[in-house]
C-alpha cells in the first residue's frame, strides 16, 4: 500500500518526558495516562503499546469504543479509565471487563447499579464533582444522595476514585476560578470520606495543574500533553522555567510528519502558482508537490505561511494549501529530486519544524492541530 505521509513517535523522546513527569509526583501518586483523541493525534495503540513498554500501566480514554479498541488489540491490557462517554450496554461491557468509567450524574449511577446487579459483579466507578468547570459531576447538594446510592449497592459499586477537572489551569488569568474549584473539591471530597467511604484515587490534575498547582496530585494525575512533550500553553512554559531557572528544552516532541517530493516543476517568472491569485512567481522558480494536505489535518490557514524540511533546508509552502497537496519552493535546491524526504513535523539535519511554530503562525493550539491529525496515517515507533 501506497501511503501518503508517515507519522513517527519517538522512543527516547517519550522516555525523557515521562522522566519529568514521574520527578514531579509525590511519592505514591499514580500516573494515569491521558490518550483521548487517538492519543493526541499519536495513534492510540501505537503510543498505548510504547508507553507500557515504558512501565506506564493505567490510561484515560474519553469514551468506550477506545476502551475496546485497548481491550481488544494489546497482548496485555492495562487498567483503562474511560472519563466520558459510555453508555447503555457499553456499560455493562466495561463492568464486565473491569474498565473503570466516570459517573457523573444519577443515569449513570442507576445504570452502573442495574448493570451491576445483573452481571453479580462491581462496577468500577470514578464520582466525578462539578467544581466550576460548569461540564459534568454532581453539584455539592447532591453528595448525600450519591453516598446514599452507594451505601446501598456496596455489593455492585466499587467506589475506585472521587476527580474534578479544572477550568484552565494554564493560566494565571483563572488562578481565583481554580483556586475557588481547589476549595470546593477539597469540601466535596471530605463529605464523601465522612459518611464513610474511602475512594481508592483522588484525582484533580491534569498537565497545567501538575505544574502549576503540584498540591492537586492526591494520589493520581491525569496527564495528557506533557507526555508528548508539549506544553499546555507559552504561559506555563515561561512560567516553569523561569520559576525553576531550568533548561528549557525539557520536554522531547515524541510525534514527527513526513511525506516525499511527488513531483518537480519549473515555473516562469509571472505566473500564478496554484489556484486563484494566491501566488505570483517574482522570478523564475523551482516547485516541489508534496502530497499532504488539509484533509491529512495540515490547516488551510498555514498557506503561504508555514515552512517544510527537504535536504536539511527550510523551503516555504506558497499559494494555498489543497484538499491533498502542497506546493513548495525549492527553487534554492539544485539537488532536488522526487522521492526526496520532505519534513512537515520534526527534525532533518540541524534544522527543525516544531508544531509550536505552527501553533504561533495561525492560532491552531497543539492539541488541536495534534488530535485532528488522520486516523489513518500510518504511525511507527522509532528510536
Ligand atoms: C484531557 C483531559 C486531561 C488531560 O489534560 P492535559 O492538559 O492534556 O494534561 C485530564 N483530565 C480530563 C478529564 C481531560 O479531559
Amino acid at each position: 500500500m501506497y501511503e501518503s505521509s508517515t507519522i513517527e513517535i519517538s522512543r527516547n523522546a517519550l522516555q525523557n518526558n515521562l522522566r519529568f513527569i514521574r520527578k514531579r509526583l509525590n511519592q505514591g501518586v499514580r500516573l494515569c495516562s491521558v490518550v483521548k483523541g487517538n492519543a493526541y493525534g499519536h495513534g492510540l495503540l501505537e503510543f498505548v503499546g510504547l508507553a507500557m513498554e515504558c512501565g506506564v500501566d493505567y490510561f484515560g480514554v474519553h469514551a468506550a469504543d477506545e476502551a475496546y479498541l485497548l481491550k481488544n488489540n494489546l497482548k496485555t491490557c492495562p487498567d483503562i479509565f474511560i472519563m466520558g462517554a459510555v453508555e447503555g450496554e457499553a456499560v455493562k461491557w466495561a463492568i464486565l471487563e473491569g474498565v473503570e468509567f466516570s459517573v457523573f450524574d444519577f443515569d449513570r449511577l442507576e445504570i452502573a447499579v442495574l448493570y451491576g446487579k445483573e452481571l453479580n459483579m462491581k462496577a468500577k466507578i470514578h464520582i466525578e464533582l462539578e467544581t466550576g468547570m460548569r461540564r459534568t459531576g454532581f453539584a455539592e447538594n447532591e453528595i448525600d444522595e450519591v453516598c446514599r446510592i452507594l451505601d446501598l449497592n456496596k455489593e455492585h459499586l466499587l467506589l475506585q476514585g472521587v476527580f474534578t477537572h479544572f477550568a484552565g489551569a494554564e493560566s494565571q488569568a483563572n488562578q481565583f476560578r481554580i483556586s475557588a474549584q481547589i476549595l470546593s473539591f477539597e469540601a466535596g471530597y471530605q463529605k464523601i470520606t465522612n459518611l464513610g467511604f474511602q475512594p481508592v484515587y483522588k484525582h484533580s490534575a491534569c498537565s497545567a495543574a501538575l505544574l502549576n498547582y503540584p498540591e492537586t496530585q492526591g494520589n493520581m494525575v491525569r496527564v495528557g500533553i506533557l507526555q508528548y512533550g508539549f506544553w499546555p500553553n507559552k504561559e506555563t512554559h515561561l512560567r516553569y522555567t523561569i520559576d525553576k531557572n531550568t533548561n528549557p528544552e525539557l520536554l522531547k516532541r515524541i510525534i514527527s510528519w513526513k511525506t516525499k517530493v511527488m513531483s518537480i516543476k519549473e515555473v516562469r517568472k509571472g505566473s500564478f502558482i496554484g489556484y486563484g491569485t494566491a501566488y505570483l512567481a517574482q522570478k523564475n522558480m523551482k516547485i516541489a508537490i508534496v502530497p499532504v494536505g488539509y484533509s491529512h489535518g495540515y490547516s488551510r490557514s498555514l498557506s503561504n505561511v508555514s515552512n517544510v524540511l527537504i535536504r536539511g533546508k527550510n523551503a516555504p509552502v506558497i499559494g494555498t494549501v489543497n484538499v491533498n497537496s502542497l506546493t513548495i519552493d525549492v527553487s534554492h535546491m539544485d539537488e532536488i529530486v522526487k522521492g526526496d524526504e520532505v519534513v512537515l513535523i520534526g527534525k532533518q539535519k540541524d534544522k527543525a519544524i516544531t508544531v509550536k511554530s505552527f501553533s504561533e503562525q495561525t492560532q491552531v493550539m497543539n492539541y488541536e492541530l495534534l488530535s485532528r491529525l488522520p486516523i489513518n496515517i500510518p504511525r511507527v515507533v522509532v528510536p
